[in-house]
């Protein structure tokens, strides 16, 4: 499916105080940065998922192995779930900010309702949170 970025309206995104508007080229460069994201993570979150499952095959016979190796499997497991656990939250993540800005939602901080900024918008397309939100959740965590 083809986006035909000229005939395309975008809904009002709204802009950090002091920001310019954005510019209907803007939206669209967001939008398509956004739709690669989501590709882009969700290939990489499956295979990530078929990368574990092999090493859970792989890995569930451990009669006779050396436990140095049983543990270096473990370990190597672990970072693989880790693996596939941020991969799945970096896709999720931009699928629910492309549904956003499809909506019309976008660019609005879930935390507070402000509007989250052009700048930080063009830098972190992927971003549901206002800078300030995003810092106090990082602190509490
Ligand atoms: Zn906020």
């Amino acid at each position: 499916m083809g986006v035909t970025v000229n005939t395309q309206t975008y809904p009002d995104i709204p802009v950090a105080e002091g920001e310019e508007a954005w510019t209907p080229q803007e939206l669209a460069e967001v939008r398509q940065q956004l739709s690669d994201d989501v590709a882009q993570y969700e290939q990489k979150y499956l295979a990530a998922q078929a990368g574990l499952a092999q090493l859970l095959t792989e890995g569930s016979d451990t009669t006779g192995r050396d436990p140095a190796d049983v543990g270096s499997s473990n370990f190597e497991r672990d970072q693989e779930v880790s693996l596939a656990a941020n991969a799945r939250q970096l896709y999720e993540q931009s699928e629910l900010a492309l549904k956003l800005f499809d909506e019309g939602r976008y660019g609005i901080c879930e935390s507070c309702g402000k509007p989250i900024g052009k700048a930080r918008l063009q830098a972190f397309p992927r971003a549901t949170m206002c800078v300030s939100c995003k810092q106090r959740l990082e602190r509490r965590s």
